[in-house]
């Protein structure tokens, strides 16, 4: 595909916050999506998880009507251990896509086996 696209290519830089990123309860606030958790695209797991965080925000509220400190609190308590999980394939991915024999090791992974 590179070979046969005629346009410049323009590297770009990945960003990622820390592998099991959090933060302690604070009142008044809380975040989803990249905000809460940005990690390289190589789980391809990013707007999966801005979804089902919204989901899960809107539940907890819904939950906790008048008490919107343990409606962010319960959200977090569920969003926390996800994000972690999905950094960490994530990261497993980088690794995958950029180790030394790369591609090889990418296209062993989408290779059927047997
Ligand atoms: C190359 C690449 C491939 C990816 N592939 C996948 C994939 O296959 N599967 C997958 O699930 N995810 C993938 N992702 C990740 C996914 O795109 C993100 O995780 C997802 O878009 C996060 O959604 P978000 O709403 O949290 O943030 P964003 O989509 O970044 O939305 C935030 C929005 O806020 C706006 N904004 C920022 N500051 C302000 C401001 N001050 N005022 C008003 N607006 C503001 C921004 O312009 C933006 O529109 C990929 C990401 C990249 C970079």
């Amino acid at each position: 595909m590179l070979a046969s696209s005629d346009g410049d290519l323009l590297p770009r830089s990945i960003w990622m916050l820390p592998e099991g990123h959090s933060w302690p309860r604070t009142s008044g606030v809380t975040l989803l999506g990249d905000a809460a958790h940005l990690m390289s695209p190589f789980a391809g797991e990013g707007a999966n998880l801005a979804m089902i965080d919204g989901a899960d925000l809107a539940s907890a509220i819904i939950a906790h009507p008048n008490d919107i400190e343990r409606a962010f609190a319960a959200y977090e308590a569920t969003m926390f251990p996800r994000a972690r999980e999905a950094a960490a394939a994530s990261a497993a991915g980088l690794e995958l896509a950029f180790e030394p024999n790369a591609p090889q090791a990418m296209l062993d992974f989408f290779t059927p086996k047997g």
